[in-house]
């Protein structure tokens, strides 16, 4: 099967540099199409990320060292790339003004360049499906609508959630999804500073230190839930209503793994923690007959060993894609409390937006 030639947005930043390294070896996606800002414009890409590469190993694709990086804010370069058969699709992993990613994102989509997104631009616009393959693939659904309403002919937008929700928003779903309404929580995250980008927080604010402080990020983890939980109705994306989440983000000394401790208050049927383990190590959301390359065998994996997850030992679970989840006990206040850990650039970044493209693609939205 030829592969799939795709392109990357932002593509010398932490998440583009993720996503060069786990699209290395992909069955169906190929990268031939890099842009980043008007700085690395004209630059080989090898030239464009010297002294600031951060993922695993060397730049690992021959093929990517010498692609030329384009100015990803001229639309007309990945059209061009997309007529000479470069570029089918874009991953986008931009950093720029919310209003500014929001417009370009648009203009990709109108020149018929399907997006799969990781910034946070249009995570609420109502047409918009912010993705979970695990949790809400059925969302993919309003894409033909999206389409008309804009009068796209081939390109759309599909967004992932912020980082730190991915800790806890699966073993969440499944919980729901067994029959078991969470009706409150309270998540305390302890987030990586790569979630930050590169350079990031300043050493000086973050060695020794813990920041309880992370701009939006508060909002983005009470908010984001409730729309990844609601249903199409009405040519939009409603919210789930039946959840309230109250969030504090802490930024904290660690390169990569957002952890996050977690209270749950159930409605009138409250699980006994045998049956959450259960429901958790059943959990396998994606269809069994589609194989996707980056959906990690297991999505949720509990850590029976008192004092787990740790993000050292535990964010590479499953190629970084599962989410692995441990001292689960009684509540005091609320009925079940437990601690959730993913990383934040495979599974809460890149990884997920592959998985996600993995998902469209088995649908026939791209390729
Ligand atoms: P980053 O390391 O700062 O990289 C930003 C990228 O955007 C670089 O490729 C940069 O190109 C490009 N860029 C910056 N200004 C630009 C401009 N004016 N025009 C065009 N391109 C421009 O950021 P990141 O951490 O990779 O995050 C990328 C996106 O993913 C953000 O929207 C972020 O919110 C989201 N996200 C990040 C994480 C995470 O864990 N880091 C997780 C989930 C989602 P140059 O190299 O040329 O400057």
């Amino acid at each position: 099967m030829a592969k799939i030639p795709v392109g990357i947005l932002g593509a010398t930043g932490m998440v583009g540099q993720q996503y060069i390294a786990l699209l290395a070896n992909h069955p169906w996606f190929e990268v031939r199409y890099v842009a980043a800002s008007p700085r690395s414009a004209g630059k080989k890409y090898r030239e464009a990320t010297a002294g600031r590469w951060h993922a695993a190993g060397g730049i690992p694709h021959p093929a990517v060292w010498d692609l030329i990086v384009e100015d990803a804010n001229d639309v007309s370069k990945a059209r061009a790339a997309e007529k000479r058969g470069d570029c089918a699709f874009v991953f986008s992993a931009l950093e720029m003004g919310k209003d500014e990613i929001k417009t370009l994102e648009a203009t990709y989509a109108s020149a018929g360049i399907p997006v799969v997104s990781n910034a946070s631009a249009h995570r609420l616009t109502e047409d918009v499906p912010m993705l979970i393959a695990e949790v809400n693939p059925q969302h993919t659904d309003i894409i033909p609508l999206q389409r008309k309403n804009h009068s796209w002919d081939k390109g759309f937008i599909v967004v992932k959630p912020n980082c730190s929700i991915q800790s806890y928003m699966t073993p969440i779903w499944a919980l729901i999804q067994a029959g078991y309404e969470v009706k409150r929580m309270v998540v305390t995250t302890l987030q990586a500073v790569s979630g930050a980008g590169y350079p990031g927080v300043a050493s000086l604010d973050m060695i020794d230190n813990i920041v309880p402080y992370i701009g939006g990020e508060e909002e983005k983890s009470e908010q984001e839930p409730l729309k990844i939980l609601g249903s199409i109705a009405g040519g939009k994306i409603e919210n789930y209503t039946g959840i309230k989440i109250s969030a504090h983000c802490n930024r904290v000394p660690v390169i990569d793994g957002h952890t996050v401790a977690v209270s749950m208050e159930f409605g009138n049927k409250k699980p006994s923690i045998e049956e959450v383990k259960k429901i958790w190590t059943a959990f396998k959301a994606l269809p069994q007959e589609l194989e996707f390359p980056m959906a990690p065998v297991r999505p949720i994996i509990i850590r029976e060993e008192a004092d787990r997850p740790q993000p050292r030992k535990d964010r590479n679970a499953d190629k970084a894609m599962a989410i692995s989840v441990g001292r689960i006990r009684p509540c005091n206040v609320f009925d079940i409390r437990f601690v959730g850990l993913s990383h934040n650039t495979v599974r809460g970044a890149a990884g997920g937006g592959i998985l996600n493209a993995e998902l469209l693609k088995a649908k026939g939205y791209i390729g």
